[in-house]
């Protein structure tokens, strides 16, 4: 009798487990962001506000569909960062800042927070889709990052698609080009607030799967009037993307030389691995660090749970969340 009320006891106990084990594994989710920076309401018309929060749902839904499918954190990342990429809205792929010779010039990265595998590209110019050569780094060569011709010339080799470099160009983006280089002219500094604004709107993802497994990844044009092929923080591994399923997954937007300085997205991730720090406090506390060295920008984290964190330190940021049960955050304002 004993025998059979402690079997029925372990069956009982193994059967919880096993439930929610399940619950765990529909635990799902995924967060975006498409820049931070000087983004106020009066500076926006209803128009483009309402342009920038549809993209970002549209973007997060095509995400989210693959996590609910029982998809992979890397698809939903590639896929979702198409969405943003493909739109000239945002600071990657079309509609990419311009350099100072009027050019467009790209950066990616990707991380894969199983396996710690990591691909990343910068200074291409005619990948259409970076952040899909980023993982192709990942899974089809031998290295972690290509840059330039050679980046391009990989992608090419794969029979990716690429285009003209007039492609990604916009009249937006070369209007800014223009008041930005005016305003060099008269700048005392390149700290001057105007010129330090011209470093934002990248875009980002991070997904948790329901495998468990995280993966992040972050698309750029950098920043605009850039010069020297200079590269920011968002194809460096460490500094603009981060994942590790034992912490978090983390993509960075903001001023690029200070979050290289502050290897923001590693840091977050070493604060929640090894300080047991949840995703909020750890991020708040790494761009505090990015703020007294004098830099801004902002992060959105998940961690293995699917807890979110979508933290910055400038007006706005570009951002949506969605949890496994559909529910939607569009956000772009501080106090929303
Ligand atoms: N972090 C990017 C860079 O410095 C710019 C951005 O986030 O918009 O290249």
């Amino acid at each position: 009798m004993l025998k059979k009320i402690i079997l029925c006891l372990g069956l009982f106990f193994l059967q919880l487990s096993l439930a929610q084990d399940q619950t765990a594994k529909e635990n799902f989710s995924i967060v975006i962001h498409g820049g931070a920076g000087t983004i106020l309401k009066e500076n926006m018309t209803p128009e483009l506000e309402h342009a920038y929060r549809t993209t970002l749902a549209e973007a997060i839904a095509v995400g989210h569909a693959i996590l609910k499918e029982g998809g992979s954190s890397q698809e939903a990342v590639e896929k979702t960062i198409h969405v943003m990429e493909n739109s000239p809205l945002f600071n990657a792929g079309k509609g990419a800042v311009l350099t100072a010779q009027g050019h467009a010039s790209l950066d990616a990265s990707f991380m894969d927070g199983k396996t710690l595998n990591a691909g990343a590209i910068s200074g291409v110019s005619h990948i259409k889709n970076p952040i899909s050569t980023a993982i192709a780094v990942m899974e089809k060569s031998p290295h972690v990052m290509l840059s330039g011709q050679g980046a391009d010339q990989f992608a090419k080799s794969l029979g990716m698609e690429t285009v003209p470099n007039s492609y990604f160009i916009t009249e937006r983006r070369q209007k800014a080009l223009k008041r930005v280089q005016e305003r060099e002219k008269k700048a005392v500094s390149f700290y001057d607030p105007f010129i330090k604004d011209s470093k934002f709107g990248t875009v980002g993802c991070v997904a948790l799967d329901k495998a468990g497994n995280l993966a992040a990844g972050t698309s750029t044009g950098g920043m605009t009037n850039k010069k020297w092929d200079r590269i920011g923080d968002a194809p460096i591994i460490g500094a603009g993307t981060y994942a590790n399923n034992a912490s978090c997954g983390v993509s960075a937007t903001g001023w690029g030389e200070f979050f290289i300085r502050a290897v923001v997205a590693h840091d977050i991730a070493a604060l929640v691995e090894y300080k047991n720090l949840d995703i909020v406090t750890a991020s708040k506390q790494v761009l505090r660090k990015v703020k007294e060295l004098g830099g801004d920008g902002g992060v959105v984290v998940l961690d293995r749970d699917g807890n979110v964190a979508m933290e910055f330190n400038t007006a706005g940021m570009y951002r949506a969340h969605m949890n496994s049960s559909g529910e939607l955050n569009v956000k772009i304002y501080q106090n929303e």
